[in-house]
């Protein structure tokens, strides 16, 4: 060979080279390109779904058919993805090819295999002159192949692109693994994150069971646990208090301000308790109105006595909800351990009595227990059962109090009062039982029992008395805000058709805040024609000026203004201010209490006030002693003595 041949031999195969290495650089890059696509398939597609897609343009193939061999047979495989829609799910039985490719060999033909198993390829099954290359492609245990087939007569798939394929195969196939990595770790921390929610969400659901979740405070089961733990692990000499704290009259405050309020309210004083407990001590909310707080170390009764005291002053002081000043209170009875109890059961329940001491001889205060009040509280056992006793057997009656024309001394009307006279005849005074038969619901059938037998003995009270005196009838806030209650009551007085001889005296309470009263029973009373006395006039939240915006027919001014008038200038300017007030808007004043002549006497000479009930005109008696009582016809149950009083105090000087 020829020096000139020789180097011409050596560029050829110099450029084959240079051209191997332009197609491997080519194909390096296309291969990226082809990873890149791969790798960002969804998750959710078969991840051999993604690799086909990307090989039709590199290897200028017009069909792929990605198999898969499901589980770990090789028996059959399936068609999971295709350029061809129809093939895939289609099944295949892996003939002498696939078998090989499957092995993991790269093969070239021209489609010399035999197809005829597959359940779908119909037409598809290559020709004997279609090329085609069987790449092999696993990912993890899962194994499968991509089949790549040109048009029949195409040429045939060279060296170059065995070479390509199987460079593309193993690096699919590690790509696969490093997403399937990938995923995995993924999914782990997604594992992880499931958990971390699980926890916490068992803690909260833990938490939730333990606490209140209106104010977040340990709940009544939970406080008795951690009480419980507590006491099991004093040693002697070791001491424990609790602290038993009901809020005041909450129950009026749901009543008449509305349940947001209430829940505002309770919020508010678990948030100025918390403020007062140590670290170690426990606050919990063992009901609607009931907290606890327990005091455990304590060392010295000062200590307790103190912290309880700070507890009461803070709140009396007025919580501002929602922009409303609402004054409240809570009355708290206090047990220590051992003393008064071993178990959280016999602890709780002794403060509890000793707050009811508290709550009953002044509300807001503070009480201690001892034997003696355990003994007092099964009396008041005693008592609501006697008053239910009461009710069934239906022992109240009606007193009756006049209420006069202070100027003439004529009855102008009659107050009703509630008695309870127990089988002893021992008759009670409604201060001592109604509260009681209030929280025991047997208030509103009281009210109506008063009611019937007002009615039943009306035609001998208009005999004796006449037919205008107008009798009238206590209603507490609560009753006033219940429209149910109220409907009834005024049915019945409607259908007693003498609704004009009926008042209702509903407290300054009543009026203002009860909003139920205002919107459904006050149109009903106005539409009955019956009247409407403000009781106690000057002892609750009203002012002068709500007068102007309310319209009641009566002012019944409370006996503490009334009591030695005459020697007090500063209730005197009230009085005389509320006496033009009335009179300017047509409002019809009586003064409550007059027990004195000083104080009628003051009351006629220096106010335009009209009536007067007391018991310097009349004592309350029952109906039956009423009618049979020695008065004047139509005249006035008053005294000689009263009678002479009056007309001595009206005559003019002379
Ligand atoms: P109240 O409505 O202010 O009734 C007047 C109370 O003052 C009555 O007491 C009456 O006996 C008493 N009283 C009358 N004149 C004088 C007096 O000159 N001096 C003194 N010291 N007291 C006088 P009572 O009957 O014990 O009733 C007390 C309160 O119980 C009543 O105050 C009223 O708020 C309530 N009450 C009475 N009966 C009923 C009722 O049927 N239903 C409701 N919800 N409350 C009632
Ligand atoms: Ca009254
Ligand atoms: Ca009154």
């Amino acid at each position: 060979m020829s020096h000139a041949e020789e180097l011409r031999e050596t560029i050829v195969s110099m450029q084959r080279e240079l051209d191997m290495l332009r197609l491997e650089t080519t194909h390096s890059r296309t291969l990226l390109d082809a990873l890149d696509a791969l790798l960002v398939v969804s998750g959710e597609d078969d991840p051999f779904a993604g690799v086909f897609s990307v090989l039709l343009p590199i290897f200028d193939a017009a069909l792929a058919i990605a198999l898969a061999c499901p589980s770990d047979h090789d028996d059959t495989m399936e068609c999971v993805a295709s350029n061809d829609t129809g093939l895939i799910g289609s099944l295949w039985q892996p003939d002498a090819q696939l078998q090989k490719a499957l092995r993991g060999r790269i093969v070239a033909t021209l489609g010399s295999h035999d197809l005829g198993a597959c359940t779908a390829a119909g037409d598809l099954v290559p020709g004997e002159d279609q090329p085609a290359l069987y790449l092999p492609l696993t990912q993890h245990s899962r194994r499968g192949l991509l089949l790549l087939l040109r048009e029949s007569g195409k040429p045939g798939f060279d060296r170059s692109h065995v070479i390509l394929a199987r460079k593309f195969s193993l690096l699919a196939s590690h790509a696969l693994a490093a997403r399937d990595a990938h995923r995995r770790e993924i999914e782990s921390q997604r594992l992880k994150q499931l958990t971390d929610q699980l926890t916490d969400s068992q803690h909260a659901l833990a938490h939730r069971a333990n606490h209140d979740q209106l104010t977040g405070l340990p709940n009544r089961a939970h406080v008795q646990e951690l009480v419980e733990e507590r006491l099991a692990r004093k040693r002697p000499g070791e001491k424990l208090a609790l602290a038993f704290i009901d809020v005041d009259d909450f129950k009026r405050v749901n009543d008449i301000y509305g349940h947001d309020v209430g829940d505002a309210l309770l919020r508010g004083i678990a948030d100025r308790l918390s403020k007062q407990i140590r670290a170690n001590d426990i606050l919990g909310r063992i009901s609607g109105d009931e907290f606890v707080v327990i005091l455990d170390p304590f060392r010295e009764r000062s200590e307790i006595v103190s912290l309880v005291r700070r507890i009461s002053e803070l709140l009396h002081q007025p919580f501002d909800l929602d922009g409303m000043q609402v004054k409240g209170s809570g009355s708290i009875g206090v047990a220590l351990y051992p003393v008064h109890g071993r178990s959280y059961e016999a602890l709780r329940r002794n403060a509890d009595t000793a707050m009811y001491r508290a709550k009953t001889s002044a509300k807001g205060s503070v009480e201690f227990f001892n034997r003696a009040l355990g003994r007092s509280m099964s009396e008041r056992q005693c008592r609501e059962q006697q008053l239910r006793a009461a009710f069934a057997a239906r022992m109240f009656r009606c007193a009756l109090q006049a209420k006069v024309d202070i100027r003439s001394g004529r009855i102008i009307g009659f107050e009703t009062l509630l008695r309870w006279v127990d089988a002893q005849d021992v008759v009670h005074a409604p201060d001592t039982f109604l509260p009681i038969a209030s929280e025991l619901g047997l208030l509103d059938g009281i009210t109506l029992m008063q009611m019937e037998e007002l009615l039943s003995w009306l035609p001998q009270l208009d005999q004796r008395f006449g037919k205008d005196i107008v009798y009238s009838l206590n209603i507490s806030a609560i009753q006033a805000s219940h429209p149910g209650f109220m409907k009834t009551l005024i049915g019945r007085i409607a259908q007693s058709g003498r609704a004009r001889n009926f008042m209702l005296e509903l407290t300054e309470e009543s009026l203002i805040w009860a909003n139920t009263f205002q919107t459904d029973s006050l149109p009903l009373l106005r539409e009955a024609n019956i009247g409407i006395a403000i009781d106690d006039f000057g002892t609750g939240y009203s002012s002068l000026a709500m007068l102007t915006e309310l319209t009641v027919d009566e002012i019944k001014i409370d006996r503490s203004f009334i009591a030695c008038i005459q020697d007090r200038p500063h209730q005197q300017s009230i009085l005389r201010a509320i006496g033009s007030l009335g009179r300017a808007l047509g409002i019809d004043l009586v003064a409550e209490g007059i027990e004195t002549e000083n104080e009628l006497a003051w009351l006629l000479d220096n106010s335009g006030i009209g009536a007067g009930q007391g018991f310097l005109f009349h004592r309350p008696a029952f109906i039956p002693e009423l009618l049979e009582a020695d008065l004047p016809g139509n005249g006035p149950p008053l005294s000689a003595i009263t009678q002479s009083i009056i007309e001595r105090l009206t005559k003019p000087a002379a």
